[in-house]
């Protein structure tokens, strides 16, 4: 046995900048114009599937439906895109190998902390219109108040016709704000817990202050009949279809870099788009036909515990993996059947999954543990395991799993680094793993490290955005 120096015994992290070659230095300066471009045209889970869809069958994926259908057929190398509700969307580059041998699989979400319209949202008070909300994921609210905000979504009309909502991106557009109490009149407030300084039925919106104005005496004036006027001007609604609409209120603020360095790149729903766009990069890249199909799933509504037809617990994901045998098995006149394939293939299929972390904020160093924390700057961060108070409510990769994929990285000299959510019994986090690990897929988590995650500015590491996409990227052509 040749004597190892102790250099070779431990294991150290330090950034990724001090090793990285000048080109990968252009490179993550390269991919972060494109990672920024797609933060501002890409902030809700619906703008996100678009996006992601329309670029995919620019580079060739074909609807999933034609193969189901038996209008396409199955063969190694056909990409497809299928699409659940607008809402979720999954990408698959088809291999050589039957699916039963299991996929390698990457997971992100698309969906993101932000306030909704509440059903019946439109009021005035003091003449002045405002907009009940209903908050929609983990969010600490009184960072959402005093923030430019902007509103995303849809709404169905009585026709049966579908309008697309976007106020507040252009530099034209107005924006929308959420009013906190001055400091001289906030002596009372204060005082408050930070919970309860901003509460849920505290955060209306503005949304106007100019009445309508009529000659007709029997018209309704007022600063909230005006809005719903030009409302109905601009995109033919009434207050009734309110009470359908998906309308998102989320910050109306560009991403950018962050630091005289540019080092950082700040932005709102980075979690989880940073995964789902890296994951996204990772799956169109690939330039050979793999041996086991790849494939890029896109949740919704991780941020609410994943529930809901369009989340990660949906059958959804099963029956992508139930009409992928199928179609496999009618293109190659196999016998089995397809449940039971699906079930194979489920179980032997290698999933990361996409999510951020939080990285070692040194604000707040005291809820970090710092030997098991992620940092900014050191690479994709794998979490074993999530959950709260003793690993609760999360599942966890097995040291099998998890060491065989850190081998692929290091063999392609991919910087990682690994985590825990902060201190134990500080607080906790989840993600979609464990509904992965429930269909007997092998899941591990890894992804961006963020820092003020969930708040309506998210900071994250160009060096880490490039390498969590370099991970993907690895994973789908070497593992
Ligand atoms: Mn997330
Ligand atoms: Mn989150």
């Amino acid at each position: 046995m040749i004597p190892l120096s102790i250099k070779d015994l431990e294991f150290k992290r330090e950034l990724a900048w001090y090793s990285m070659q000048d080109e990968q230095k252009a490179a993550a300066s390269d991919f972060s114009v494109g990672y920024i471009d797609f933060l501002n045209k890409a902030k809700t889970e619906r703008e996100c599937v678009k996006e992601l869809t329309a670029e995919a069958v620019k580079n060739g994926y074909v609807n999933f439906n034609d193969v189901i259908s038996g209008k396409i057929k199955f063969e190694p190398g056909l990409k497809v895109y299928w699409i659940n509700r607008e809402k979720a969307l999954m990408l698959a580059v088809l291999g050589s190998k039957s699916p039963v041998c299991g996929l390698n699989m990457v997971g992100a979400h698309v969906d993101a902390p932000r306030l909704d319209f509440r059903p019946n949202p439109l009021y005035e008070d003091h003449d002045m219109a405002l907009v009940k909300t209903h908050y929609y994921g983990g969010i600490k609210k009184y960072q959402w108040v005093n923030v430019p905000l902007a509103l995303h979504g849809v709404v169905c009309k009585k026709d049966g016709t579908k309008v697309i909502i976007n106020i507040g991106e252009d530099a034209n557009d107005p924006v929308f704000i959420i009013n906190d109490l001055l400091p001289h009149l906030a002596y009372e407030q204060i005082e408050k817990k930070a919970s309860d300084v901003i509460t849920a039925e505290g955060m209306n919106l503005l949304i106007g202050s100019i009445p309508f104005a009529s000659d007709d005496k029997e018209e309704s004036k007022g600063v909230k009949a005006n809005v719903l006027n030009l409302l109905n001007q601009k995109y033919g609604i009434t207050e009734r279809d309110f009470n359908f609409a998906e309308i998102e209120i989320v910050p109306a603020l560009p991403a950018r870099y962050i630091g005289l360095d540019k080092g950082m790149i700040g932005g709102y729903a980075q979690d989880d788009k940073v995964c789902a766009y890296t994951a996204f990069k990772a799956i169109i890249d690939m330039d050979k036909i793999p041996e086991k199909t790849c494939a890029c799933y896109f949740s919704d509504r991780e941020e609410v515990g994943s529930m809901g037809n369009t989340g990660a617990r949906a059958n959804w994901l099963e029956n992508f993996f139930y009409e992928l045998c199928n179609a496999y098995a009618l293109a190659n006149n196999d016998k089995i059947d397809a449940g039971v394939a699906a079930r194979r293939s489920m179980a032997s299929t290698a999933f990361l999954s996409a999510d951020v972390t939080a990285a070692f904020d040194p604000n707040f160093s005291e809820v970090s543990e710092p030997m098991n924390t992620a940092y900014c700057g050191m690479g994709i961060a794998f979490e074993k395991y999530t959950g709260h108070r003793g690993k609760s409510g999360a599942s966890e990769a097995s040291c099998e799993f998890f060491t065989s994929i850190a081998t692929v990285l290091d063999k392609a000299g991919i910087p990682w680094q690994l985590t825990e959510m902060g201190k134990i019994d500080k607080g906790g986090g989840g993600t979609i793993a464990q509904y992965m690990t429930d269909l007997g897929m092998d899941v591990i988590d890894c992804g961006t490290p963020v820092l003020g995650m969930h708040s309506p500015y998210e900071v994250t590491s160009m060096v880490d955005v490039y390498w969590t996409y370099k991970a993907y990227s690895e994973f789908f052509n070497k593992y």
